[in-house]
């Protein structure tokens, strides 16, 4: 165990190359050390438009991470089991996601790693097929980006846009980094894609810049948050003790008081979701029950990120 953790240590400060030697004795940084490391990314102007589109009260950006099985296969994972357990996102969520978004009439964004896009093109055809929904990028397998070195992320984060784009005749404009991590290089490689947005960081409820090292990007950040995610409540690791302890009822409760605090403010409402996890079937009528609502409601503005960040980056030219 000990020597685990000193391996861990040892690799996580030389995959880093901007670390000093005295981030490892964090005690001993200087006040200007500290600002350096937290003005790598930061939150800049708050982007939040006068209005939103045809005079809505709030904007509604439902989010699908298609990891499928990429995120077993990112950790070297192999186990027929555990693999089965993202095929499922593919083979029986998916469809119940796209279903349930032709019945309401709304789009949204999926979030797809260059791998899984490989594995499941029927896949990528049904979600471009409606011709509103966007894909967006969401790393190659699902690497743990901050444990790599700045060329292999930059490599792999641009052979998956020119993945994406193969696979579905158009380039990605906006990114998700898998697991929402972020390594020292990950917004330069955004800037370096020309990206328009990033949905990973977690600065705020409303829109914003993302500033990195002092400096304004350009790129939108629709933020997002683990408590509006559905991993967090539903996921379980048979290895360890975690076991999902949330029931659908109660995850709606949550979503239903941030999404009724979004509209109270007139802001925006990000949701991120997975299909091998909200796809079954207790949860993926919760998701219904939770558009249905938001629906009911005068104002409400569901669409991709891509419309979102469009929006809310030209209102303020
Ligand atoms: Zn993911």
């Amino acid at each position: 165990m000990f020597a685990v953790a000193i391996f861990g240590l040892v690799a996580a400060t030389s995959s880093l190359g901007q670390q000093t030697p005295a981030t490892a004795r964090p005690w001993t940084l200087t006040d200007a050390q500290v600002r350096e490391i937290v003005g790598r990314v930061r939150a800049g102007r708050d982007l939040t438009p006068r209005s939103w589109p045809n005079g809505a009260r709030v904007a509604v950006g439902l989010s699908f991470d298609v990891d499928n099985e990429t995120s077993t296969l990112r950790d070297s994972g192999t186990s027929p089991a555990l693999l089965s357990q993202g095929e499922y996102g593919s083979r029986a969520g998916l469809p119940r996601v796209l279903a349930l978004l032709r019945t309401h009439g709304i789009a949204a964004s999926f979030f797809v790693p260059a791998v899984s896009a490989m594995l499941h093109q029927a896949s990528v055809k049904a979600i471009m097929e409606p011709g509103h929904h966007e894909i967006g990028l969401h790393g190659w397998i699902h690497e743990r980006n901050s444990q790599l070195e700045g060329p292999t992320e930059r490599d792999l984060l641009t052979r998956a846009a020119k993945a994406l784009e193969m696979a579905t005749g158009k380039r990605p404009v906006g990114m998700r980094t898998p697991s929402w991590d972020y390594s020292p290089s990950t917004i330069q490689i955004a800037t370096e894609l020309g990206l328009l947005y990033d949905s990973s960081l977690m600065a705020d409820d409303r829109p914003y810049e993302v500033v990195a090292a002092g400096q304004p990007t350009g790129i939108v950040e629709l933020p997002v948050e683990w408590i509006l995610d559905d991993f967090p409540y539903f996921w379980m690791d048979r290895a360890s003790t975690v076991r999902p302890t949330m029931t659908p009822d109660e995850v709606f409760s949550i979503w239903k008081a941030e999404f009724d605090g979004a509209y109270e403010e007139r802001g925006l409402f990000i949701l991120t979701m997975h299909p091998h996890v909200i796809g079954h079937r207790a949860r993926i009528a919760m998701l219904d029950r939770l558009v249905t609502y938001m629906k009911s409601r005068p104002g409400v503005w569901f669409a991709t990120h891509e419309q979102i960040a469009r929006h809310v980056k030209g209102g303020l030219r």
